[in-house]
């Protein structure tokens, strides 16, 4: 690996685990993520996710104020009075996460404790589970880590064979790859989260693992202490990322590479060519990603080798460089791969390079674009089908996008002078 890795910390500007509560609701319709935290918690995750709530909210906030502090005793108390309101209120519910966030009062209190008790109370009729969204420990997507850890002891055992995909994926998209590798000769894949929180896949040491998501690294440690094979390869953005991907679980599986070759090839010129009008775009242009959701190294091993785009600096949260050996190798050599966050650092590095586009979180995005640098928000990727060799054109036009349109703009505001307009004689 010849990388150049570095790494730095300080002041952080990302969003907190709690953010994953957005995209695992809609994941799983029968669970509930009853945030414990504060007012600030209840904001941004109402901020976030209320738009797109259309009936009963599958999430909400026990909000503990001052007064519960006078006696954790109440506070435990609080919760447990809470959650049985909320789920005398709604039987539909199947699976009750109870997530914990940063305030100090809300660390005080013994939230594994707490289901344990509910567990108790409810003998089997709803399953309560726990982890921490807070953003001391985590970023945005490392909440989905949590929750996905939190559900590992639940899972049942098996020794039968068979791949399991584990990461949240759009349903269309997952339904895609399963197609896909129905036609390579995998038939037994199961994913998690699963579509029905109570349909949970089962594990064992005849399961392969096959990561979806590059953050999900706790829920990988514990599926290897299940027995599963965690593989490793590059992450399935982007055609040659996505093929890679197969090809790992392909030969796990001991298929003749011919027969997965005549399945992806097809596939694979089809992405090179939905990719050429993008790759038009972004060629040579100068790239900063600055770290927030832990997509950015396969991000930028896709826009480098895929769409010709120049990486200045590639930042990550996290690295974990096991999970992420494949993607590293990949990377041109002497890129500057930044683990940690100190932001005040990282915003001066982009304002002296100058680049073309920067992929960051929300926070930073306005003051940059402020400055005349185009940006792309990291949490629209999260949200966006993207993965796999189909979708390789939509994942490019997510960064030839925001180009295109300063272009357009640049052009409107300063026409070409042999264009003639609206107050030329030739028109009055
Ligand atoms: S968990 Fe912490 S960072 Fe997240 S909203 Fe609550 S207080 Fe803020």
């Amino acid at each position: 690996m010849s990388v150049n890795l570095l790494k730095e910390t300080g002041p952080r500007e990302v969003f907190c685990g709690l953010t994953s509560i957005v995209w695992l609701h809609r994941r799983m319709p029968d669970a509930f993520f009853l945030v414990v935290g504060s007012r600030t918690c209840a904001h941004l995750i109402q901020s976030a996710a209320g738009v797109m709530i259309f009936a009963e909210p599958r999430f909400g906030t026990a909000i503990l104020s001052e007064r519960d502090l006078a006696g954790l005793a109440d506070a435990q108390d609080e919760l447990d009075r809470v959650a049985r309101e909320l789920l005398e209120r709604r039987p539909e519910i199947r699976t009750l996460f109870l997530v914990g966030s940063c305030p100090s009062e809300v660390i005080k209190l013994d939230l594994e404790r707490a289901a344990e008790r509910l567990n108790d109370e409810l003998k089997g009729r709803v399953q309560v589970v726990n982890y921490s969204g807070s953003g001391i420990e985590t970023t945005f997507t490392q909440g989905e880590d949590g929750a996905l850890a939190a559900l590992i002891p639940l899972l049942p055992h098996t020794d039968q064979r068979g791949l399991l995909l584990v990461g949240t994926l759009a349903d269309a998209v997952e339904d895609r790859l399963i197609h896909l590798f129905g036609r390579i000769g995998i038939d037994s894949v199961s994913s998690l989260p699963p579509r029905q929180s109570t349909e949970l896949p089962a594990v064992g040491p005849g399961t392969t693992v096959l990561l979806t998501q590059p953050y999900l690294t706790t829920t990988a440690r514990l599926l290897r202490d299940r027995g599963a094979r965690v593989l490793t390869a590059p992450f399935p953005l982007g055609a040659e990322g996505s093929r890679s991907w197969m090809e790992a679980a392909a030969k796990d599986f001991q298929i003749n590479p011919d027969q997965v070759a005549s399945v992806l090839d097809p596939l694979v010129s089809r992405a090179r060519n939905a990719l050429t009008p993008h790759r038009e775009i972004l060629e040579g242009k100068r790239i900063f990603l600055l770290p927030e959701s832990q997509l950015e190294l396969p991000l930028a091993r896709f826009l480098q080798r895929e769409c010709g785009m120049e990486l200045i600096e590639v930042g990550t949260p996290y690295l974990n460089r096991e999970q992420m050996a494949e993607e590293l190798a990949l990377l041109p050599d002497g890129t500057s791969v930044m683990e940690g966050q100190h932001v005040e650092k990282q915003l001066d590095r982009v304002r002296a390079s100058q680049p073309d586009l920067v992929v960051c979180g929300m926070g930073l995005a306005n003051p940059l674009e402020a400055e005349g640098i185009a940006t792309k928000w990291s949490i629209e990727l999260v949200f966006s089908p993207i993965h796999g060799i189909d979708q390789a054109g939509e994942l490019a036009e997510l960064f030839s996008r925001p180009l295109k349109r300063r272009e357009l703009i640049r052009q409107a505001l300063n026409p070409p002078c042999n264009v003639p307009n609206n107050s030329d004689p030739v028109h009055a």
